[in-house]
C-alpha cells in the first residue's frame, strides 16, 4: 500500500441545476518522504486534489488513503482532527497573523496539535533563528513564506502540502523556497505535494503528476539521489 492513494476520485461540483465534474476517476499514488509535484492546465482539477487530500472537502466517489487511514471515510468531525494534526498547508500568500510575530505563528500551530516541534528549532532550520521577534510586515515575502512552512513543519505533519508555494515570489526568491521544501524533504523524511506553475520543480520532484480534465494523465518517478548510486 502507498503512502498517499487516490483511487477512481470523482468530485462533481453542483451549484443549482448545472454540475461540474471538476476529478473524473484521478487515480495516483504517492509513496512516504516523496516530493511530488501536480501539474497541468488551469481547471484541470489541482486545487480540488489539494482539498481532498488536505481534508478540506470531500469526494462524490472513489478511496483516498494516507498511510493506511481511508480519509474519504471520514466524517466532519474526523476531517477537522486530520486537518488539525495530519497535515501541514503552505499557501500562496503566507497568511500569516499580522499581529504576531514569526515565533508566535509558528508557536500558534504547535499549540493546536499533539506533537509539535519546538517553534524556535523549526524558525532556525528555515533559516531565521535571527527573525524571530520580527512581525510579517518586517520580513521580505520569502522570509515571510519560510515563516509559513515552519508553521505548517512545527505540526510535524505526515503530509506537507503547498499551494503555488512560489506564485507570490520573484524568480530568485522562489528558488530559495524550492530548495528549503527539497532539503526539508529530504533531511526531515516528510512527504510533500506541491501544486505549481513552477516548472523548476518538476526538475526536483521525485514524482510529476500531470492533471488534465480531472484525470491524472501520467505519473512519472524520477530516482531518488540516494538510488542512483
Ligand atoms: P485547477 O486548480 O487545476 O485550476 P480546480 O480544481 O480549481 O482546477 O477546478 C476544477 C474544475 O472544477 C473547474 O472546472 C472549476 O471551475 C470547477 N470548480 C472548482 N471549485 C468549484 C466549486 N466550488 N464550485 C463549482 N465548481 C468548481
Ligand atoms: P527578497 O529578495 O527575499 O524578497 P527583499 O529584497 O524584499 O528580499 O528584502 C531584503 C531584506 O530587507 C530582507 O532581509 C528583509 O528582511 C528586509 N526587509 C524587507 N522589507 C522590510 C521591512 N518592511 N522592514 C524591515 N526589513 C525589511
Amino acid at each position: 500500500m502507498s503512502f498517499v492513494e487516490f483511487e477512481d476520485v470523482r468530485k462533481v461540483y453542483r451549484t443549482g441545476e448545472v454540475e461540474v465534474r471538476a476529478l473524473d476517476g484521478m487515480s495516483f499514488s504517492i509513496e512516504r518522504g516523496e516530493l511530488a509535484v501536480i501539474v497541468g492546465p488551469s481547471g484541470a482539477g489541482k486545487t480540488t486534489v489539494l482539498n481532498l487530500l488536505g481534508g478540506m472537502d470531500s469526494c462524490t466517489s472513489g478511496t483516498i488513503r494516507l498511510d493506511g487511514r481511508l480519509v474519504s471515510a471520514m466524517d466532519e468531525r474526523a476531517l477537522t482532527q486530520y486537518r488539525r494534526h495530519d497535515v501541514g498547508f503552505v499557501f500562496q500568500f503566507y497568511n500569516l497573523v499580522q499581529n504576531l510575530t514569526a515565533l508566535e505563528n509558528v508557536e500558534l500551530a504547535s499549540q493546536i496539535c499533539r506533537d509539535p516541534l519546538p517553534a524556535a528549532d523549526v524558525l532556525a532550520q528555515v533559516g531565521l533563528a535571527d527573525r524571530r521577534d520580527n512581525f510579517p510586515a518586517q520580513l521580505s515575502g520569502g522570509e515571510q513564506q519560510r515563516v509559513a512552512i515552519a508553521r505548517a513543519l512545527a505540526k510535524n505533519p505526515k503530509l506537507l502540502l503547498c499551494d503555488e508555494p512560489t506564485g507570490a515570489l520573484d524568480y530568485r526568491t522562489g528558488k530559495q523556497i524550492l530548495g528549503l521544501l527539497q532539503t526539508t524533504c529530504r533531511n526531515t523524511g516528510h512527504t510533500v505535494v506541491i501544486v505549481t506553475h513552477n516548472l523548476a520543480f518538476t526538475q526536483i520532484a521525485d514524482r510529476v503528476i500531470r492533471v488534465r480534465e480531472g484525470r491524472a494523465a501520467s505519473v512519472k518517478t524520477n530516482l531518488h539521489p540516494a538510488d542512483a548510486q
